[in-house]
């Protein structure tokens, strides 16, 4: 049965009128789900008893059930879900001082198999449909006022772009929750013809590209996906995305210890970056099960952090959060 989330409200609308209701009910319906945040069709009070019934024999409004929270000591909370089909995904509620981010998978596992991420070693089991990424926002959303939102979770965002679009434009639908997109980040390593998209489109969001290094061949190693979208083809996007958006673009960088923490590394990120409009997150690796990398020592950050001040850029050091819990970048497991 299809989920009634993976309509917007002009499908929504389409679906009222096949089934021979007035057009104003997909409106009611589309209040009951985004604005009261009801996930059970028999709940809509104002709603004909008939048109619930023709709903509720084709449709469903619960894709994802909650099998457990886990609560880190810096406040952080994973939530781990289990598809329908069995799949498990996990969303992370992240505080920082009083606000409150989220972040949410967009596939179950990944097929980029990125060699520092805990979610790359599961292999790619399928895309998230646009109702389960939704229902994530909202079932968090019972635990915590969301105040931003990162499609950063499991899954490489920009290779379910179609699902993840849909999520965006029904999350910032006026007539629906109303979110605005300038709250929200879409992270990838790079898929550059939808990057192409993104910067062709008249979107607010933010985009962030996890960078990891700057030495091509390494991020071969590292992020195997350069090998079809190579870093030179990522800053010639880079530059074209700010042209055509004149938004600047954050890069994510995660500190490898002896592999991709140099000075020299640092140089070599500043030289590559030039003429680009960003910000620089340096994360600190968060060492997961049986990973065979480890974290950067602090001064070695701090070093690299300096030598890309000295350079210009605009530098933050993500603070560390869930890592107990595994629910830290690159961490996420589905366990
Ligand atoms: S870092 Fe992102 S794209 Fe790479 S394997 Fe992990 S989830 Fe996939």
């Amino acid at each position: 049965m299809e989920d009634l989330k993976n309509f917007n409200l002009k499908e929504l609308k389409n679906i009222i009128k096949e089934l021979k209701f007035e057009e104003f009910r997909a409106k009611q319906i589309f209040d009951w789900i985004y604005k009261k945040k009801v996930l059970n069709i028999n709940y809509m009070k104002n709603i004909p008893l008939k048109l619930k019934d023709e709903l509720i024999k084709k449709y469903t409004l619960s894709s994802l059930n909650i099998i457990k929270i886990q609560k880190s000591k810096d406040g952080t909370q994973k939530i781990l879900f289990e598809l329908l089909d069995k799949n498990k995904i996990e969303s992370v509620l992240i505080p920082d001082n009083e606000r409150i981010t989220l972040c949410v998978s967009t596939q179950a596992g990944c097929g980029c198999n990125c060699s520092f991420c805990a979610t790359g070693k599961l292999g790619f089991k399928r895309n998230l449909n646009a109702a389960e990424i939704i229902e994530e926002f909202i079932r968090a959303s019972f635990i915590k006022k969301i105040d931003n939102i990162v499609f950063m979770g499991m899954g490489e965002p920009l290779l379910n772009w179609q699902n993840v679009k849909k999520v965006i434009g029904i999350l910032s639908d006026k007539d629906g929750l109303n979110f605005s997109q300038t709250r929200m980040t879409v992270s990838t390593v790079g898929i550059i013809p939808v990057i192409k998209e993104i910067a062709e489109e008249n979107f607010k969001f933010y985009l962030a590209i996890s960078l990891i290094t700057a030495n091509n061949d390494l991020r071969d190693r590292l992020v195997p996906f350069n090998k079809k979208y190579p870093l030179k083809e990522i800053i010639n996007i880079s530059k074209y995305y700010n042209k055509k958006t004149e938004k600047e673009i954050t890069y994510e960088y995660i500190l490898l210890k002896d592999i991709n923490d140099s000075e020299h590394e640092a140089k070599d990120l500043a030289k590559k970056l030039k003429e680009i409009k960003c910000k620089i997150n340096l994360i600190p690796y968060n060492e997961s099960e049986n990973s065979e990398f480890k974290k950067s020592d602090e001064n070695k950050i701090l070093k690299f952090q300096k030598i890309l001040i000295d350079n210009g850029y605009k530098v933050f050091i993500r603070k560390e959060k869930g890592s107990d819990i595994s629910a830290a970048c690159g961490q996420l497991a589905g366990k």
